[in-house]
């Protein structure tokens, strides 16, 4: 028997097409982006706490925060920044000369400067021509490269802007002093084969050699356009801790690393053996439950019910994992209910060192089925209509609000 659950490795067939780089290094932003997911706010021990250890689990590069957002957030960089911790902490601003001096004061040693490169967004959101995006671009990028940082450059919406566009400005930073180049498919349009066009595109005119990609949920590509943009070659990938983020979140960390590990059998560095850990640090802090079926660290990912499942599961795990949950720091479950088969119960029997006749193990399997069947769902329910009543409108509620804005004088008129 094959040891690898990979029986017929159809991989190996498209290994030659891809050029994934020697060193991947992985960028999180699950402090950053992961904490504008609507309703989510970490502690500063919280975020301390995540960025020691995503650090002992090999993350390279940590996106800290936004110090001139706030007083209260340049302290939490700047905390974050002087904590010891092995990893390079990065800090993001915009492209003007007072976030600049920010993420300087901050005492980081990355920056992440970013401007957006969309006609959309340059003419409703910056308000900003093309030349002028270039100009505070160019004066943004020297004034972080002077200052002695490693400086990112990131365009928002990079996948709906204007190639040529695209070519002059990144061309332009990197004359500057810009040491990496980050593509953002900020609304999470691209596919996977649209997106290496793309890239090939990109790199063919700009020559990028250290760069990454952040990638979107929105229609639930994220790790697929990631994966295919390290097949393009891009090193410094944009992660997030189960996939965090604005909107349908950011591309989820442990699903890139698993990929690359257990699929393409890359050695990534990251001590998969913590991944749960950290996945299950990650929803307590942000008080987003990992879905039953998240792809690796849902609770669902190594739970087996179905009784031809667990029966071929019992016999070879191979037979229905593609790969051992050991790996990212799991345990495999056998769940029972309506679907267990006679296998499942004959093995916690085993297992609880009972002996049994076959006509006892028969009326047992009956017996798990149906009284599972008829708990009812109350509990689920429960369950879920709590829910909605937090996450459906997370953040204040309308009658908060309101509240609030009597305190300051202000009453409710007539509906807008
Ligand atoms: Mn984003």
């Amino acid at each position: 028997m094959p040891d690898s659950p990979l029986t017929e490795d159809y991989h190996a067939q498209t290994a030659t097409r891809r050029h994934i780089p020697a060193h991947i290094t992985f960028w999180d932003e699950t402090l950053r982006d992961g904490e504008q997911m609507p309703g989510v706010h970490f502690s500063s021990e919280e975020k301390l706490a995540i960025a020691e250890k995503l650090a002992a689990v090999g993350v390279e590069v940590i996106n800290a925060g936004i110090p001139v957002v706030s007083k209260d957030e340049e302290a939490m960089v700047s905390r974050i920044a002087h904590a010891g911790i092995k990893a390079n902490i990065l800090a993001a601003g915009r492209t003007m000369p007072g976030d600049v001096d920010a993420i300087i004061r901050s005492g980081v040693t990355h920056a992440a400067i970013f401007v957006a490169a969309s006609d959309v967004h340059l003419r409703y959101k910056l308000r900003m021509s093309q030349d002028e995006v270039v100009k505070a671009a160019v004066e943004s990028v020297k004034r972080a490269h002077e200052a002695g940082l490693h400086v990112a450059f990131v365009t928002e919406d990079t996948t709906r802007a204007p190639m040529d566009f695209v070519e002059r400005l990144y061309l332009s930073v990197l004359e500057a002093g810009a040491d990496r180049l980050v593509v953002s498919d900020t609304v999470g349009v691209m596919t996977p084969m649209t997106f290496r066009w793309f890239l090939r595109e990109f790199s063919a005119r700009v020559h990028p050699k250290d760069w990454s990609v952040h990638c979107h949920n929105d229609f639930g590509m994220a790790t697929a356009n990631t994966v295919a943009a390290i097949e393009e070659g891009v090193n410094a990938p944009h992660t997030c801790v189960n996939g965090l983020g604005e909107r349908a979140g950011n591309t989820s960390f442990e699903e890139v690393v698993m990929t690359l590990e257990s699929l393409y059998k890359c050695r990534t560095g990251i001590k998969t053996e913590q991944l749960y850990e950290l996945s299950t640090m990650v929803e307590k802090y942000s008080g987003v439950p990992l879905p039953p079926n998240k792809a690796l660290v849902g609770y669902n990912a190594f739970s087996h019910e179905a009784g031809i499942h667990t029966h071929g599961v019992l016999r070879n795990s191979l037979t229905y994992e593609p790969l051992q949950p050991e790996l990212l720091g799991r345990k495999r479950r056998f769940i029972l209910g309506k679907h267990t088969g006679r296998a499942a119960i004959q093995e916690k029997l085993r297992e609880g060192g009972a002996s049994h006749s076959d006509d006892q193990l028969a009326r047992l399997t009956e017996l798990v089925k149906t009284t599972e069947e008829r708990r009812g769902k109350d509990l689920r329910n429960d369950l879920l209509r709590r829910y909605h009543i937090e996450f459906e409108q997370p953040g204040l509620k309308d009658a908060e609000f309101w509240e609030l804005a009597h305190q300051v004088g202000i009453e409710r008129g007539k509906p807008a």
